[in-house]
């Protein structure tokens, strides 16, 4: 057991999701040799839980759609803090991707005349969402997995199919080999056997996912902990805006076991609406300033705009998720809420049982199962949990490079496109626009590369690392991330402080040596306890960043609320927060975070909004630097 495995390729992309799979097949088209590692199941990944579908301004439904729309949607989702050039790309782009998918034989829901049908979601201004049911994620893994599979066909004929296209399943990447400032391989373990694995690669995919296993009430599954952060912040990348944490408007609520788990925002894109214990329709008390032109202020105009969106505004249960989780989150907090703390998801008495059966069959499920409720007949109950991070590795937007050489990142480890609130369906299409781009981009760094070589001493290092846990004496790690998840979830949640955040940090790194001291027991196969063990040094990492830029910033904007600095800065609508890792000659690790300027918009961006909204956001130095527009 103690042998380590040894292999080598040109790519080795880390993680097996959308982003993943997508790198994965653009570098083997490019001619080169790849490896897929992934810490779950091949094909078990958030992507393959995405339900709602991936935004794309295809123009099928509404005519009137096209990307400088799916553009203007995307940055004031976010605030207008998103990387714009990330925004552009993919809101330009992701047409072409979601074509594609249907030439590697994905096969998306169609309207009447035979087009790719396309849903409303929230922050969305047309129907834009490509989906396949509720299950659009499937579709778009089980798509990319075939393509996999049938490169590796190609290969075969020349007897090389697993040389030139290798997947590896349930095997854990823990560190990054790097040298001069350039990657050069991974390490890891196989989950099964807990047998050590060490490839070296001139070129390394990061699509590892989020963090949301920081957070008790999340929909995120057991193996979203932060790791390809870590992992890239202790390479010597940088992390940007990880104060940034969407928390879904609608997980379930009851029964305790489940809570947390998504309900789809489709259901509210298909006509559902939020009321409170009173029986109200509440969000029509929460549409902000900035949203008040593009959302209808009463029930009928709202009702109207399903079949005639033209010319009625949106419902206010269609505003971007940041929004309506606060909503709800004031409602509880007002006693308005549910027996179980959360509120009233209603389609029942909006839509039959037959068109809820037929367009929300997952849901539909979930419910009768998990929680015995029949959704065509009776409301959901429903609150926010912890569902993706906007934060993540600062990458360049065209090629995907972060600050260490060879080393690339897409997906939802990626940070910067979607500012500080992230749109639903932009992940899905995120992940293909870029994962296509972090393949090529690898594949021309590998092409000009020479293969590295790991030396004995780096992995045997690497190794000691791994077994620590076993030689500790320290706490369980379940109890120890119990712990975590109760500091993030009281003091680093949806609503924030900054004395409750200067608890979280003093918390923190209290948790910080009982995690360096973590114990595991028992062999190395299968053995979840050590597994954990492993996983939580990310977690922390990410947690400190996390806390860090969310004292830091004095304003609420997205994905990150003060309570005590409520509103929007337009100074702080310039500044990234950036989050970099100091290392101690003894290995002690601390998390530095700095200001750095947001790149200018150019002027024909600036020019796609009117001045008037512009000056919501911005300083007027900024804003009259547009070309168009009224002021
Ligand atoms: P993932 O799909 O999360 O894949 C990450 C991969 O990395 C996995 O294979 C994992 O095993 C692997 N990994 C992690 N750590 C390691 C490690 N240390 N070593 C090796 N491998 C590792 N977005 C939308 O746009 N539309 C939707 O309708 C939608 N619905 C959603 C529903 C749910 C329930 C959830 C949880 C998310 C939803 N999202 C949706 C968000 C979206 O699904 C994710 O943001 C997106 O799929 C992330 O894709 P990814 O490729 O970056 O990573």
């Amino acid at each position: 057991i103690n042998e380590v495995e040894h292999l080598a390729c040109d790519v080795l992309v880390i993680g097996a999701g959308g982003a993943g799979l997508r790198a994965a097949v653009e570098a083997r088209l490019a001619g080169k040799s790849v490896i897929v590692i992934s810490k779950s199941l091949f094909g078990k990944a958030h992507t393959v839980m995405a339900e709602g579908g991936a935004a794309a301004a295809m123009g099928n439904v509404n005519a009137n759609d096209n990307w400088q729309v799916h553009f203007r949607d995307t940055m004031r989702g976010g605030k207008f803090l998103n990387n714009y050039r990330m925004a552009e790309l993919h809101a330009q782009e992701a047409p072409d991707r979601i074509w594609e998918l249907e030439t590697y034989g994905a096969l998306f829901d169609r309207t009447a005349d035979g087009k790719i049908s396309q849903r409303n979601f929230g922050g969305h201004e047309y129907p834009r969402l490509a989906h396949v049911g509720d299950r659009t994620g499937l579709e778009l893994i089980r798509t990319l997995q075939q393509k996999l599979v049938s490169l590796q066909q190609d290969d075969e004929a020349a007897g090389e199919a697993e040389d030139k296209l290798q997947v590896i399943d349930e095997t854990t990447i823990t560190e990054l080999f790097t040298g001069g400032g350039a990657v050069k391989g991974a390490f890891g373990y196989r989950r099964g056997t807990g047998r050590f694995i060490a490839i070296a690669a001139p070129a390394v995919v990061l699509a590892t996912g989020g963090i949301g296993r920081s957070f008790k009430v999340t929909s995120n599954s057991w193996e979203y902990t932060g790791d390809g952060h870590a992992l890239a912040l202790r390479a010597g990348a940088k992390l940007i805006n990880m104060e940034f944490i969407q928390f879904h408007p609608t997980g379930m609520v009851w029964p305790p076991s489940v809570r947390g788990i998504l309900v789809t925002e489709s259901v509210r894109g298909d006509g559902g609406v939020l009321k409170n214990s009173e029986g109200r329709r509440f969000m029509f008390d929460y549409i902000p300033e900035v949203f008040k032109a593009q959302y209808a202020d009463n029930p009928e105009e709202a009702d109207r705009w399903y079949t005639d969106p033209d010319r009625n505004r949106r419902p206010p249960e269609l505003l971007p998720r940041d929004e309506v989780a606060r909503a709800i989150n004031s409602e509880v907090k007002a006693g308005r809420g549910t027996e179980h703390g959360g509120v009233y998801l209603d389609i029942a008495s909006r839509r039959d049982p037959e068109t809820i059966r037929k367009k929300l069959p997952s849901m539909y499920h979930q419910f009768k199962e998990l929680a015995d409720v029949d959704i065509t007949a009776e409301p959901m109950e429903v609150g926010p949990t912890c569902h993706y991070i906007m934060g993540g590795i600062e990458v360049d937007a065209d090629t995907t490079a972060s600050a260490v050489t060879g080393l690339f990142a897409a997906g939802e480890v990626s940070g910067g496109m979607h500012g500080s609130n992230r749109l639903g369906g932009n992940s899905l299409s995120d992940l293909l626009v870029f994962g296509k781009r972090a393949g090529e981009y690898a594949a021309a760094h590998a092409s000009a590369s020479e293969s590295p070589k790991l030396t004995e001493a780096e992995i045997a290092a690497a190794a000691e690392e791994a077994l620590r846990p076993f030689g500790n004496d320290g706490e369980n790690p379940f109890a120890l991330q119990n712990a975590m998840q109760a500091v993030n979830g009281r003091l680093v949640g949806i609503i924030r402080r900054a004395g409750e955040l200067e608890e979280a940090l003093t918390e923190l790194a209290m948790l910080k040596e009982r995690i360096a001291n973590v114990s595991a027991s028992g062999g190395r196969a299968y053995n979840p306890g050590w597994h954990l063990a492993l996983d939580l040094r990310n977690m922390y990492v990410c947690s400190v960043a996390t806390a860090m830029a969310a004292l830091e910033r004095d304003e609420s904007r997205g994905g990150h609320t003060r309570e005590d600095a409520p509103g929007m800065d337009p100074q702080w609508r310039k500044v990234n927060l950036v989050a970099s890792l100091d290392r101690a000659a003894d290995g002690t690790e601390a998390v530095r975070l700095e200001r750095q300027p947001v790149p200018a918009m150019t002027p024909e961006l600036l020019g796609l909004f009117e001045q008037t909204e512009l000056s919501k956001y911005m300083t007027p130095e900024e804003y009259r630097s547009s070309t168009t527009g009224p002021s």
